[in-house]
């Protein structure tokens, strides 16, 4: 049934596909969000209405939205981050397509969030609980989540329930949030001349061996929980003619299931002490902490999402495992989802790119996932507590 809100956000197609191009030729790096934040921050003033518009000490901008009391209070987070280094970022435009740096992951996000807000602005529909739209930054790479954990933080009390948005994923709806831990491993010696010192202990040998020893630990291919290890990177020593004296490593633990993460780098951590034993100094260096947890297929959070596909044309959503701001939700306790705008490709590629035909429904099918969320009693939704 269509209705002042639907119709606001049946128009927004052309509009969001300009804004989407705008955003994604201002430069938007890791710890390098502001300018594109104070853009974004500006866009959401203009289109007005709010009952509080905020910009943090990191970047992260949040309008909020006040609605009707015993309603689901909605935080709804799109990350202006891309993981491209700060230079320029053009945009093409071909036969229903634009391809750029970051125009999906995740421009898009952010222009179909300020086209929502806009079509709310035009004609909310009534019965909303109080939303907060945000554009978050420090989702990928090292910025671990940084942005969205401070706005659950800041936020605290104000919202029930959270929503991701991600340009590409228009088909995919997360109910898994998949943990992971990253850790720079380093074995330090005493090192020394390799003819002369000859005898002591070399630190890349140490390392090396304690890989070894964690060999047997890698988890299964196709276990369940899906979990997975991996040293992706490696690098030490001085010179052909030096004992080594340090040796470093970058660990890479995942699993669905959070518990399964911290059980197995204790594992880890042991087998490789004792690998290393007295002969080396070994430290461990937390570089990424992605936390995760999950929502179930039949929250009223996901039917909310699902029932917004309705008469809208698009395929049945596949339910996924991901790595996204919902997995902090998630991990606080809250209901928490990601939604997409369209399809697209390789996204973390200087080739990436989005088709610009389901943008229009995308739009649409945000736009009432937002609502019929936003629409639920709060008893639908509670916060799990004590995990
Ligand atoms: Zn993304």
């Amino acid at each position: 049934m269509p209705n002042a809100y639907e119709e606001a956000l049946a128009r927004l197609a052309p509009s969001v596909v300009e804004e989407t191009v705008r955003i994604t030729e201002i430069p938007a790096p890791t710890f390098k969000e502001g300018v594109r934040a104070e853009y974004v921050r500006g866009r959401l003033e203009g289109i007005g209405g709010w009952d509080d518009l905020a910009v943090d000490s990191i970047s992260d901008v949040a309008a909020v939205r006040r609605g009707m009391p015993g309603r689901t209070r909605l935080l709804v987070c799109a990350h202006l981050d891309t993981v491209f280094p700060d230079e320029a970022t053009p945009v093409t435009r071909s036969r229903g397509r634009l391809t750029g740096r970051g125009v999906g992951d995740n421009s898009l996000g952010v222009a179909a969030l300020l086209g929502v807000a806009q079509a709310l602005q035009q004609a909310a529909p009534k019965g909303l609980g109080d939303l907060i739209l945000a554009a978050n930054v420090g989702e990928e790479g090292r910025g671990d989540l940084r942005g969205v954990k401070r706005l659950l933080k800041d936020y605290e009390g104000q919202f029930d329930a959270m929503l991701a948005v991600e340009g590409h994923a228009l088909n995919r709806i997360q109910l898994v949030g998949v943990a992971s831990l990253r850790h720079e491993v380093s074995v330090t010696t005493d090192g020394g001349h390799s003819w002369g010192a000859y005898g002591r202990p070399n630190a890349i040998a140490l390392l090396a061996r304690a890989i070894t020893a964690i060999e047997p630990l890698m988890p299964e291919v196709g276990m369940e929980p899906r979990t997975t290890m991996n040293v992706g990177v490696i690098r030490g020593g001085r010179s052909v003619n030096t004992i080594a004296p340090d040796a470093t490593m970058e660990l890479d633990i995942r699993s669905v299931d959070p518990l399964r993460v911290t059980s197995l780098l204790r594992s880890v951590r042991n087998t490789m002490r004792d690998a290393v034993n007295e002969e080396g100094e070994m430290a461990f260096r937390r570089i990424g902490n992605r936390p995760g947890g999950t929502i179930e297929e039949d929250h009223p959070l996901v039917r909310a999402a699902l029932d917004a596909r309705r008469g809208l044309d698009l395929p049945v959503p596949e339910f996924n495992a991901g790595s996204t701001d919902a997995n902090a939700a998630l991990d606080a306790g809250y209901p928490a989802t990601c939604v997409g705008v369209t399809t697209g490709g390789e996204p973390h590629t200087p080739r990436e790119w989005i088709s610009t035909g389901p943008i229009a429904q995308g739009v649409q099918y945000l736009g009432r996932t937002i609502a019929n969320a936003a629409r639920l009693p709060q008893s639908a939704v509670p916060r799990r507590v004590g995990r």
